[in-house]
């Protein structure tokens, strides 16, 4: 069998800024590219905490993978995502974890949704899920790519899978929550899904 040290293909660390094992797996699964050599908080001892202080999704994630970087002089990728409502002008946009409070209850940010939209017809009730990701590296090489999942706010929750606000999201083109459909397919068409795709591409080029 032919290893990478045989075809002589360099091989980078890249540390993954997330503890949410969902999301790790995923970047692996996409990612997988045979030349990277992916860490993640496990394989380190103290973990720099960051305050995401940024004014939007690409300014988060940068702030994310820096701080990876300064702290164990290795490049990073770093992703941050959200949900923006039109007729409540992008929110809860940057703030989606804490947008009913700073506990992060997705139940709560849910409740909160629904009666801000209360008044709002299904037509009305246009969104987008917003990824944007984010890989620097210890020479300030900084690449970016952001990921676009149009859809509606449903008039109630439905299903139980995925996270966060995905038992309110109808993706457009389809009739069922993300919740509702299979993770695989989800990721093949959401926000983050789409904007792996767009990065495994910009890596292969930086590799
Ligand atoms: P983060 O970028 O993973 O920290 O996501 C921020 C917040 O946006 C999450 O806590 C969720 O509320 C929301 N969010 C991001 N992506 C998704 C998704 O795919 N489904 C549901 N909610 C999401």
């Amino acid at each position: 069998m032919l290893t990478s040290y045989h075809l002589n293909i360099k091989m980078i660390e890249i540390i993954i800024a997330s503890k949410n094992e969902g999301k790790i797996k995923e970047i692996k699964n996409i990612l997988n590219l045979p030349n990277i050599n992916f860490l993640t908080y496990k394989d380190f001892e103290k973990w720099p905490e960051v305050d995401e202080n940024g004014n939007s999704f690409e300014e988060n994630a940068l702030i994310k993978a820096k701080a990876l970087v300064e702290a164990f002089n290795k490049a990073a990728l770093a992703d941050d995502s959200g949900l923006e409502v039109d007729v409540l002008g992008g929110l809860p946009g940057i703030k989606s974890a804490r947008y009913a409070g700073e506990e992060g209850l997705a139940e709560k940010n849910n409740a909160k949704l629904l009666k801000e939209l209360s008044s709002y017809s299904f037509d009305e009730r246009t969104a987008r899920f917003k990824c944007c990701i984010v890989f620097t590296d210890s020479k300030n090489r900084v690449i970016v790519s952001e990921g676009v999942c149009e859809g509606h706010i449903a008039l109630e929750m439905a299903g139980s899978g995925g996270f966060g606000y995905d038992p309110l999201f109808i993706p457009l083109g389809h009739n069922k929550t993300f919740a509702e459909i299979p993770l695989l397919k989800k990721n093949a068409i959401s926000h983050r899904g789409i904007a792996l795709l767009k990065m495994k591409n910009l890596l292969k080029d930086y590799i």
